[in-house]
This record gives structure tokens, C-alpha cells and sequence, in this order.
């Protein structure tokens, strides 16, 4: 063979491995915790171990769908930081993104699984959940500085994470729908529901993103199920299922993927826009979780979001859409105080602010907001 054959039979050959690798839909399994982080521990029920386990049984049974490749955060007990799981997902170009975590409550009784996606919530119980599983940040070091400056204690910081992050929402609330049917057909658990919080570990997560809670391991019975080969199994199964459903539904060839997004800054991701229907299936949705802000400017300029840029007004925020940023002054859940907060930005001159809507991270009117 000629030099030039030769290069030519190794260029269609990588070709080659380059389609059949595209051709695969890459699901990313996080097991939750690992290593110094035993996650919720009651019962002898150890979080990160039942995590660990159910994960590799997904992975396992998914080795028999010939097109789904598997990628895990981690496969043996050590601990990942929660902005590294994100690296690991992003760099393998994921389409999927399963975060596998066990719940607990003082409560003993409180049991059933549930499936988050990224979101505002005001429901006390979705922040408790959030607040737990984001506290695993206070194992990394310089976490404040590596997490904007995230208090894993306060529940400002569980929501601030939650704004903009309306990315894949859409296909993210259909595999948490998925997850949760199979969790019905085959296990005896309680559905709890598709929920909306802010996780830190999915918030740099560029494809559809879920955190599922499996069930209680501080609930006896449920943590004892949890803990055995045969539910963990029953749970694996369900998962899998989930996943398998879910990529034929959304999954035909690369051409037709669901739209994946850069990973960038907040601010300059793009905004997908979004039916009406998009959050018709989110259980949790109520009239606590709509906020107002005012909006006083838009620019095709980034401006820092510093008083002395807004005529001495404090916490502006911004929000890219489309080429044009939205500059917003303050954030209320009461009406009330919107009305307050727009006369003071009209009175520093922006003589045309408006009150603006908002309800897991996206504009509604004012009509319904406040109905
Ligand atoms: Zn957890």
C-alpha cells in the first residue's frame, strides 16, 4: 500500500469511529457523595454506598442497549467535588445527566422518592433537601470562593442558584417524569414527585439535568429496602428504564439531539424559548414560587451590575435574552412591595421601569401572577 492509501484507510477509519460514537446517546450517571462524604446515614443505611451501588446496576443493565454509553462521575467510593462531576459530564459531551442521591428527614416516616430538576422553589421542604445536599461543599475547600460565594445554610443562596438555569428544563421535567413513572411500575415505594429546587451540583450542567432522592434512609423500612441487593436492583431497573424511554423519544440520530447548550457564563447563555406547557407536570408549581422584579433598563452592552452603573440602585441583576441584556432592580414575592421598589427606581430616573413576573425562572404576566 502506497503512503497515501494508507492515510487515506486511517482517515475513514477514524471517520468512522467518530460517527459510531456520535451515533451513541452518553448518559452520566452521578452517584451521589463518596469517599470522606457518607451522604445521610440512619439505620446503618449509608448514603454514598446505596448510591454507588444502584448506580453501577444502571450502568450494568444499560451495557445491553447496544447505542447508550454509560459515563460515571464515579465508580468506586472516593470523593468528587460537585463542580468536578460537572467537568466530567460536560467533557464527555453527556446528552443525560442522572444525579443518584437518598433522602432523610427527622421524621421517620416520611418516605417515597422524588426527582428534582433545576428551579425556584419557596416550598420549605424542596430547600431542605436542596440545603442538605448542596452542605456537601463545606468537605471542598475554598468552597465559598469556588461557589460565588455560596452559605449552604442560608435559602437566598439555594434560590439564587436556581435564577437562570431555565436550560433543557423542558427535557429535564420529561426524564424526572420518566424516572418517576418507572419508580411506580417497579418498585412498592410512594411517588413523591417531579420537584424544582437549586442544586449546586447541576447548575453547570450543559444537557438535561435530574437529581433523583431514591427514598428515605432514615424511613426503617424504606431504608431497608434501599440497602438491599433486591431494591437497589428494583430502583437500577426503573432508572434504566427511564433513561431507555426517554432516549427514544429524544434520540434518533445527531442531527436530531436535543438542543445542547455551550457551556458558559450564566449571563450569556442563550434563551430557549419555551411552550406554555413546560411546567404543567411540576407538582411543586404554586403561587409562592412567583417573584417580581423591575425591570429598568435593557442594553445590547454588559454593564457590571454595580450601584455607581445604576444611579446608586443596589442588587440589579441581569439576564441575557436573545442579543439584549435586561437589567432588573430587586426581587420580591409580594406585589405589594414591587409597586415600592418601582417607584423608588422611577424616582432615581428610570422614568420607564416596569414590574416584571416571574415564575420558575420564567416571565408570566402580572395578570397571573397576581390572580
Ligand atoms: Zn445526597
Amino acid at each position: 500500500m502506497s503512503v497515501k492509501k494508507i492515510f487515506l484507510a486511517v482517515f475513514l477509519l477514524i471517520s468512522f469511529l467518530n460517527w459510531s460514537q456520535n451515533k451513541k446517546f452518553k448518559v452520566v450517571l452521578d452517584a451521589g457523595h463518596g469517599g470522606k462524604d457518607y451522604g445521610a446515614t440512619y439505620h446503618g443505611n449509608i448514603e454514598k454506598n446505596i448510591a454507588l451501588k444502584t448506580a453501577l446496576k444502571v450502568g450494568e443493565i444499560l451495557k445491553n442497549e447496544h447505542d447508550i454509553e454509560v459515563v460515571y462521575t464515579r465508580n468506586t467510593d472516593v470523593f468528587v467535588e460537585l463542580d468536578e462531576r460537572a467537568n466530567i459530564a460536560n467533557k464527555s459531551k453527556g446528552h443525560l445527566f442522572i444525579s443518584m442521591h437518598c433522602n432523610a428527614n427527622p421524621n421517620q416516616a416520611a418516605a417515597g422518592n422524588e426527582t428534582y430538576v433545576m428551579g425556584i422553589t419557596k416550598s420549605a421542604s424542596n430547600l431542605e433537601v436542596a440545603k442538605k445536599e448542596n452542605a456537601v461543599v463545606t468537605l471542598e475547600s475554598n468552597y465559598k470562593v469556588k461557589y460565588d460565594g455560596f452559605d449552604p445554610k442560608k435559602p437566598e443562596s439555594v434560590i439564587g442558584i436556581s435564577i437562570l438555569q431555565e436550560e433543557n428544563l423542558q427535557q429535564s421535567i420529561e426524564i424526572a417524569g420518566k424516572v418517576q413513572q418507572a419508580f411506580t411500575k417497579f418498585t412498592p415505594n410512594k411517588s413523591r414527585g417531579v420537584k424544582q429546587a437549586g442544586f449546586l451540583v447541576l447548575r453547570k450542567i450543559a444537557m438535561p439535568r435530574i437529581l433523583i432522592e431514591m427514598g428515605f434512609v432514615s424511613n426503617k423500612n424504606e431504608g431497608a429496602f434501599l440497602n438491599s441487593e433486591e431494591g437497589q436492583l428494583k430502583l437500577a431497573q426503573a432508572i434504566a428504564t427511564a433513561i431507555v424511554n426517554y432516549k427514544k423519544d429524544y434520540f434518533h440520530s445527531e442531527s436530531n439531539l436535543p438542543k445542547k447548550q455551550e457551556v458558559s457564563k450564566e449571563e450569556d447563555k442563550k434563551d430557549t424559548p419555551k411552550k406554555e406547557d413546560d411546567k404543567a407536570n411540576v407538582t411543586s408549581s404554586s403561587k409562592e414560587d412567583i417573584f417580581f422584579k423591575i425591570q429598568i433598563s435593557a442594553s445590547a452592552k454588559k454593564i457590571e451590575t454595580v450601584p455607581t452603573n445604576f444611579k446608586g440602585l443596589k442588587s440589579i441583576s441581569v439576564q441575557k435574552e436573545k442579543s439584549i441584556y435586561k437589567y432588573f432592580y430587586g426581587q420580591t414575592s409580594d406585589y405589594k412591595k414591587a409597586k415600592q421598589l418601582l417607584e423608588e427606581a422611577k424616582a432615581k430616573g428610570y422614568t420607564s421601569s416596569f414590574i416584571v413576573a416571574i415564575q420558575n425562572g420564567k416571565q408570566i404576566s402580572i395578570k397571573d401572577a397576581i390572580k
